[in-house]
């Protein structure tokens, strides 16, 4: 099944995105450390210009601490990017991504000379949880649900910056279904948007290939089935998830391994490297 979603307000972002990005010093781009590449917007690279970039993958608690390493040495390849791990909520973090900025942009940081930062990515990477962490108090709105943000507010940090949200939202690039599917599988697109059953297999064959200890540790298989749904199946039995007769009720199943997923219980899991061979998703 194909993932369609363009929550509607987005559509005028680019224009005021391209207008905010003139009047900034830093830009700060929030990425899911899980899949760095699929949570980014390509047009915000255009827009950027020669602006320097910190690229900020977030959820790093989330994320298997060797493939983000491998993101960092990738991502800062391109001139003028850096890359940063951290979670948003923890402090010492945001106090490390603030003395990056400081040190990004040495020249500016004084009385009526601010170092002007701007905040921007797509929906549910956790830009309101940083800026909510990096002001030190609850300042933006910080949602469970996708496409949940405040807009457009600065912030004075009164350490000499001056930090503004996106004045638009961004949105990742669905063409790419296989970057559709991986942003699903990280809870990063409205559930209405897909089908439950068709991203458990999708996660499920990911998982498969690439953690599949993980899910026979987890679910307590004793040996791993050999397909997405044999898995997904298996797992609903281990969760109850059934239905009248004892068969799996599937897009429980999926609910369920997706929720689980998602929270890190099965383990610090990326769902993509640099360079990596593409998995078709299932349609
Ligand atoms: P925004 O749409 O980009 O502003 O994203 P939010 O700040 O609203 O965050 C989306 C969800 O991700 C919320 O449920 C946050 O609690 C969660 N989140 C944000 N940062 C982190 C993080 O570093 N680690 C984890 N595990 N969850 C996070």
């Amino acid at each position: 099944m194909t993932i369609r979603w363009y929550p509607g307000h987005m559509g005028k972002a680019l224009a005021k995105v391209a207008e905010a990005i003139r009047r900034i010093d830093v830009i700060i781009e929030v990425l899911d450390a899980r899949l760095p590449l699929s949570s980014s917007n390509n047009r915000l690279e255009e827009l950027r210009s020669n602006k320097p970039c910190i690229k900020v993958l977030n959820k790093n608690d989330l994320a298997d601490p060797a493939v983000t390493k491998a993101w960092v040495r990738h991502l800062e390849r391109e001139s003028g990017v850096c890359a940063l791990p951290l979670s948003a909520r923890v402090h010492a973090d945001a106090k490390q991504l603030i003395k990056l900025c400081q040190k990004t942009v040495p020249h500016r940081g004084r009385p009526g000379w601010p170092l002007r930062v701007m905040v921007f990515g797509i929906p549910n990477t956790g830009k309101s949880t940083l800026i909510n962490t990096m002001a030190g108090k609850c300042m933006a709105k910080v949602g469970d649900k996708p496409a949940i943000t405040v807009c457009g507010q600065q912030i004075d940090l009164r350490n000499g910056i001056i930090l503004s949200d996106t004045p638009g939202l961004l949105w990742p690039d669905l063409q790419d279904q296989v970057a559709a599917y991986r942003l699903a599988t990280s809870g990063a697109i409205g559930a209405g948007a897909f089908d439950y059953t068709c991203v458990g297999l999708f996660a499920a064959g990911f998982m498969m290939q690439r953690y599949p200890e993980r899910i026979r540790e987890h679910y307590r298989l004793a040996e791993l089935p050999d397909s997405p749904a044999a898995i997904l199946e298996a797992i609903g039995r281990r969760l109850g998830c059934l239905i009248t007769g004892g068969e799996v009720d599937l897009h429980r199943a999926a609910e369920a391994f997706l929720r689980e997923l998602r929270a890190g219980k099965i383990g610090r899991v990326s769902f993509e490297e640099p360079d990596q061979e593409v998995v078709c998703p299932s349609r």
